[in-house]
Protein backbone atom coordinates (compact mmCIF):
# COMPACT_ATOMS: atom_id res chain seq x y z
CA UNK A 1 0.00 0.00 0.00
CA UNK A 2 1.45 3.38 -1.24
CA UNK A 3 1.81 6.08 1.61
CA UNK A 4 -0.21 9.12 0.31
CA UNK A 5 1.66 12.60 1.88
CA UNK A 6 -0.13 14.69 3.64
CA UNK A 7 -0.31 17.12 0.92
CA UNK A 8 -1.80 14.30 -0.96
CA UNK A 9 -4.31 13.44 2.02
CA UNK A 10 -5.04 17.29 2.28
CA UNK A 11 -5.82 17.27 -1.46
CA UNK A 12 -8.35 14.37 -0.94
CA UNK A 13 -9.87 16.00 2.12
CA UNK A 14 -10.91 19.50 -0.51
CA UNK A 15 -12.25 17.18 -2.81
CA UNK A 16 -14.38 15.35 -0.14
CA UNK A 17 -15.69 18.73 1.11
CA UNK A 18 -17.24 18.89 -2.52
CA UNK A 19 -20.22 16.80 -0.99
CA UNK A 20 -20.94 19.45 1.53
CA UNK A 21 -23.88 21.63 0.84
CA UNK A 22 -24.71 24.94 2.64
CA UNK A 23 -27.69 23.91 4.46
CA UNK A 24 -29.57 26.91 3.23
CA UNK A 25 -28.62 27.13 -0.52
CA UNK A 26 -27.98 23.99 -2.78
CA UNK A 27 -24.37 24.44 -3.55
CA UNK A 28 -21.14 22.84 -2.31
CA UNK A 29 -19.65 25.17 0.41
CA UNK A 30 -16.23 24.84 -2.06
CA UNK A 31 -18.50 26.45 -4.98
CA UNK A 32 -19.91 28.78 -2.71
CA UNK A 33 -16.10 29.85 -1.94
CA UNK A 34 -16.37 29.12 1.91
CA UNK A 35 -12.91 26.55 1.88
CA UNK A 36 -10.10 28.62 2.33
CA UNK A 37 -7.69 26.97 3.04
CA UNK A 38 -7.22 22.48 3.77
CA UNK A 39 -4.09 21.31 5.84
CA UNK A 40 -3.24 17.64 7.06
CA UNK A 41 -0.17 17.07 9.38
CA UNK A 42 0.03 13.59 10.53
CA UNK A 43 -3.51 12.72 10.41
CA UNK A 44 -4.73 15.49 11.81
CA UNK A 45 -6.52 17.98 9.06
CA UNK A 46 -7.29 21.65 9.71
CA UNK A 47 -10.08 23.53 7.62
CA UNK A 48 -10.40 27.15 7.59
CA UNK A 49 -13.65 27.87 6.10
CA UNK A 50 -15.63 31.61 5.57
CA UNK A 51 -19.23 32.05 6.25
CA UNK A 52 -21.36 33.47 3.56
CA UNK A 53 -23.40 35.09 6.15
CA UNK A 54 -22.29 35.75 9.76
CA UNK A 55 -25.79 35.43 11.61
CA UNK A 56 -26.52 32.00 9.20
CA UNK A 57 -28.23 29.94 11.83
CA UNK A 58 -26.74 26.62 9.70
CA UNK A 59 -22.96 27.45 10.39
CA UNK A 60 -22.57 24.76 13.47
CA UNK A 61 -24.45 22.16 10.72
CA UNK A 62 -21.78 23.00 8.01
CA UNK A 63 -18.86 22.26 10.80
CA UNK A 64 -20.24 18.98 11.72
CA UNK A 65 -20.55 18.44 8.50
CA UNK A 66 -16.54 19.14 7.37
CA UNK A 67 -15.59 17.00 9.87
CA UNK A 68 -17.45 13.94 8.99
CA UNK A 69 -16.32 14.65 5.60
CA UNK A 70 -12.58 14.87 6.61
CA UNK A 71 -12.27 12.22 9.12
CA UNK A 72 -13.84 10.07 6.26
CA UNK A 73 -11.00 10.28 4.37
CA UNK A 74 -8.76 7.47 4.97
CA UNK A 75 -5.50 8.74 6.78
CA UNK A 76 -7.37 11.11 8.55
CA UNK A 77 -7.92 10.83 11.79
CA UNK A 78 -9.26 14.50 13.24
CA UNK A 79 -10.12 17.59 12.10
CA UNK A 80 -10.30 21.10 13.23
CA UNK A 81 -12.54 23.68 11.81
CA UNK A 82 -11.67 27.22 11.75
CA UNK A 83 -13.85 29.76 10.60
CA UNK A 84 -12.36 33.17 9.39
CA UNK A 85 -15.22 35.89 9.54
CA UNK A 86 -15.79 38.51 7.52
CA UNK A 87 -13.89 37.77 4.40
CA UNK A 88 -16.44 36.40 1.82
CA UNK A 89 -18.15 38.19 -1.06
CA UNK A 90 -20.37 37.36 -4.07
CA UNK A 91 -17.06 37.07 -6.24
CA UNK A 92 -16.06 34.14 -4.09
CA UNK A 93 -18.67 32.22 -5.97
CA UNK A 94 -17.74 29.79 -8.80
CA UNK A 95 -19.52 29.79 -11.93
CA UNK A 96 -20.50 26.43 -11.24
CA UNK A 97 -22.18 28.05 -7.78
CA UNK A 98 -23.92 31.16 -9.65
CA UNK A 99 -25.60 28.57 -12.18
CA UNK A 100 -26.79 26.17 -9.24
CA UNK A 101 -28.19 29.21 -7.20
CA UNK A 102 -29.79 31.17 -10.59
CA UNK A 103 -31.41 27.53 -11.06
CA UNK A 104 -33.68 28.04 -7.80
CA UNK A 105 -34.09 31.73 -8.30
CA UNK A 106 -31.54 33.23 -6.11
CA UNK A 107 -28.68 35.70 -7.35
CA UNK A 108 -25.24 36.82 -5.68
CA UNK A 109 -24.70 40.52 -6.27
CA UNK A 110 -21.71 41.58 -8.28
CA UNK A 111 -18.96 43.07 -6.62
CA UNK A 112 -20.64 46.79 -7.48
CA UNK A 113 -23.30 45.78 -5.90
CA UNK A 114 -25.61 44.99 -8.82
CA UNK A 115 -28.00 42.36 -9.20
CA UNK A 116 -29.17 41.25 -12.46
CA UNK A 117 -32.40 39.00 -12.64
CA UNK A 118 -31.06 35.17 -12.62
CA UNK A 119 -33.97 34.35 -15.18
CA UNK A 120 -33.23 36.81 -17.74
CA UNK A 121 -30.84 38.57 -16.89
CA UNK A 122 -32.13 42.32 -16.39
CA UNK A 123 -30.82 44.63 -14.04
CA UNK A 124 -34.40 46.24 -13.17
CA UNK A 125 -34.14 44.10 -10.14
CA UNK A 126 -36.44 46.10 -7.03
CA UNK A 127 -35.59 44.70 -3.74
CA UNK A 128 -39.15 44.42 -1.86
CA UNK A 129 -38.14 42.74 1.44
CA UNK A 130 -34.99 42.31 3.45
CA UNK A 131 -36.58 39.29 4.49
CA UNK A 132 -36.42 36.31 2.27
CA UNK A 133 -37.26 32.28 3.20
CA UNK A 134 -33.84 32.17 5.00
CA UNK A 135 -32.08 34.70 7.16
CA UNK A 136 -29.56 34.57 4.47
CA UNK A 137 -31.56 35.99 1.78
CA UNK A 138 -33.98 39.09 0.78
CA UNK A 139 -36.59 38.88 -1.49
CA UNK A 140 -36.37 41.31 -5.09
CA UNK A 141 -38.42 41.59 -8.07
CA UNK A 142 -37.55 41.11 -11.53
CA UNK A 143 -39.90 43.89 -13.09
CA UNK A 144 -38.26 43.36 -16.81
CA UNK A 145 -39.53 39.21 -16.68
CA UNK A 146 -42.07 39.98 -14.03
CA UNK A 147 -40.57 36.50 -11.66
CA UNK A 148 -40.05 37.16 -7.68
CA UNK A 149 -36.07 36.80 -7.33
CA UNK A 150 -34.35 35.74 -4.05
CA UNK A 151 -30.74 38.03 -3.55
CA UNK A 152 -28.02 35.91 -1.33
CA UNK A 153 -27.18 38.91 1.44
CA UNK A 154 -23.45 39.42 1.16
CA UNK A 155 -23.41 41.46 4.11
CA UNK A 156 -23.16 40.41 7.29
CA UNK A 157 -25.55 42.71 10.20
CA UNK A 158 -25.27 45.95 11.36
CA UNK A 159 -22.83 45.51 14.28
CA UNK A 160 -20.81 42.57 12.35
CA UNK A 161 -17.16 42.67 11.18
CA UNK A 162 -17.35 44.00 7.71
CA UNK A 163 -16.03 42.23 5.17
CA UNK A 164 -12.97 43.43 3.08
CA UNK A 165 -15.57 43.75 0.00
CA UNK A 166 -18.36 45.23 2.22
CA UNK A 167 -18.00 49.11 3.02
CA UNK A 168 -15.43 49.53 0.83
CA UNK A 169 -16.60 48.09 -2.24
CA UNK A 170 -20.14 49.33 -2.82
CA UNK A 171 -20.70 52.40 -4.32
CA UNK A 172 -21.12 55.80 -2.11
CA UNK A 173 -24.82 56.44 -3.10
CA UNK A 174 -27.20 56.49 -0.88
CA UNK A 175 -28.62 52.49 0.23
CA UNK A 176 -32.21 52.62 -0.40
CA UNK A 177 -33.59 50.83 2.98
CA UNK A 178 -36.97 48.73 2.60
CA UNK A 179 -39.93 50.53 4.44
CA UNK A 180 -41.68 48.19 6.19
CA UNK A 181 -45.25 49.14 7.04
CA UNK A 182 -45.95 48.05 10.69
CA UNK A 183 -49.59 47.31 11.62
CA UNK A 184 -50.68 49.60 14.35
CA UNK A 185 -53.65 49.60 16.76
CA UNK A 186 -56.13 52.36 16.42
CA UNK A 187 -54.50 55.33 18.62
CA UNK A 188 -50.70 54.01 18.94
CA UNK A 189 -49.86 56.30 15.99
CA UNK A 190 -48.21 59.78 16.31
CA UNK A 191 -46.21 59.99 19.30
CA UNK A 192 -43.15 57.53 20.61
CA UNK A 193 -44.53 57.09 23.87
CA UNK A 194 -47.45 54.60 22.66
CA UNK A 195 -47.42 51.96 25.17
CA UNK A 196 -46.51 49.38 23.16
CA UNK A 197 -43.39 50.86 21.77
CA UNK A 198 -44.57 51.39 18.26
CA UNK A 199 -42.78 54.50 16.87
CA UNK A 200 -39.48 53.19 18.26
CA UNK A 201 -40.01 49.71 17.00
CA UNK A 202 -40.75 50.87 13.78
CA UNK A 203 -37.76 52.89 13.04
CA UNK A 204 -35.57 50.27 14.15
CA UNK A 205 -37.35 47.81 12.00
CA UNK A 206 -36.93 50.08 8.89
CA UNK A 207 -33.22 50.93 9.79
CA UNK A 208 -32.31 46.93 10.73
CA UNK A 209 -34.12 46.63 6.67
CA UNK A 210 -31.74 48.83 5.07
CA UNK A 211 -28.83 47.23 7.16
CA UNK A 212 -29.69 43.95 5.91
CA UNK A 213 -30.23 44.82 1.97
CA UNK A 214 -26.80 46.90 1.14
CA UNK A 215 -26.81 46.57 -2.73
CA UNK A 216 -28.76 49.02 -5.26
CA UNK A 217 -29.47 49.21 -8.29
CA UNK A 218 -28.09 51.95 -10.42
CA UNK A 219 -30.06 53.55 -13.44
ZN1 LIG B 1 -36.08 38.83 -15.03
Amino acid sequence: MAVRSDRETGAEVARALRAVEDPELPVSIVDLGMVRAVTVSAGAAVVELVPTFLACPALWLVESEVRERATGVPGVTQCQVIWRPGGWSGADVSEAGRAALAGVGLVVPGDEGTVRCPFCGSAEVTATSAFGSAVCRSAAFCTACRTPVEVLKTKAPAGAAPGPAGAAAGPPGPAQPVELRLIRRAGSAGTGSSPDGGEAAGAAETRRAGALMPWTNRS
